[in-house]
């Protein structure tokens, strides 16, 4: 945890200093060793027990962020409350997910927040980039604009299945270290026929526009046009392959899994530099 409450005032650890849990209200000791980051630890466990331990991950992150967004409690109606990692001025709540979650806590926390943007570590497991690697290589790329791919076989990918049913917007983190991969993943929240879309999103982008309190618009911008064109499309193609085995010809023109239209992102007109191209190396 990185503010602890002193007599109603956030403060950060520094040694020998002493706070309370803004969540649980329990005793807080400042950790401030040399090697892992300076924070706050509870002497017995957190009540809030979606409360995940931070790692420099964590707090890399949430310092991308002003410090009156960091570490805000939530409440809802019955009184349940929650430290929302970053709840932006537009009322964005931001968590950055280390560890893996369990499906029914992930959709608890889904519905606690009604605005929820999910940043997840996808550095934790090798066999997770890994799996990821060829889910990109056997995706459909939607030519010749390369910014969105569809994923047939999500199953193939632990993260993607973890993460697939979620409502909310996912982004994966590969971290920095590998090649080419300043930029997040992210997953669009509506599937369209058990397939999911997938796109490259800038990092920098993603950051500049919550900070900016602009991030509405990346939603109504690129976000819900291509849901919605993609879902559109979706249907239309199933509409004729219905037609075409009615009159007893073939669909093997008009296979399932080709989902995309000529191009579907010709139809929208989306911000300079925020989807990136999907080229490899993928990660
Ligand atoms: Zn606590």
């Amino acid at each position: 945890m990185k503010f602890a409450l002193l007599n109603d005032k956030r403060i950060e650890a520094t040694k020998g200093a002493k706070g309370i849990c803004p969540s649980c209200s329990s005793e807080l000791v400042a950790r401030c060793g040399e090697i892992k980051i300076h924070h706050w630890a509870h002497k017995k466990k957190c009540d809030d027990h979606w409360w995940e331990n931070e790692t420099e991950w964590h707090r890399n992150w949430k310092n991308r962020f002003p410090k009156e967004w960091q570490e805000i409690i939530q409440h809802d109606r019955s009184g349940e409350k929650h430290i929302a990692d970053i709840k932006t001025k537009e009322g964005w709540v931001i968590e950055f997910q280390h560890s893996r979650i369990e499906p029914e806590e992930r959709r608890s926390r889904d519905s606690f927040y009604s605005k929820l943007i999910w940043v997840i570590d996808g550095t934790r497991l090798k066999t997770d980039i890994k799996q990821f690697k060829k889910i990109i290589d056997e995706g459909h790329l939607d030519a010749p604009s390369l910014l969105l791919l569809l994923v047939s076989f999500p199953d193939w990918s632990r993260l993607l299945m973890d993460w697939k049913n979620s409502n909310s917007l996912i982004f994966i983190d590969f971290g920095m270290e590998y090649v080419n991969n300043q930029d997040l993943w992210l997953i669009y929240p509506k599937k369209i026929d058990g397939n999911i879309l997938l796109s490259k999103f800038s990092r920098s982008a993603f950051i500049q526009y919550l900070n900016d309190s602009e991030f509405g618009g990346i939603i109504d911008l690129i976000i819900n046009p291509i849901q919605k064109t993609t879902q559109e499309y979706s249907k239309e193609q199933k509409k004729r392959n219905n037609e075409l085995l009615s009159e007893g010809l073939s669909t093997q023109f008009y296979s399932n899994y080709f989902l995309f239209p000529q191009n579907i992102l010709e139809k929208t007109t989306l911000p300079n530099n925020i989807l990136k191209k999907i080229e490899p190396p993928y990660l």
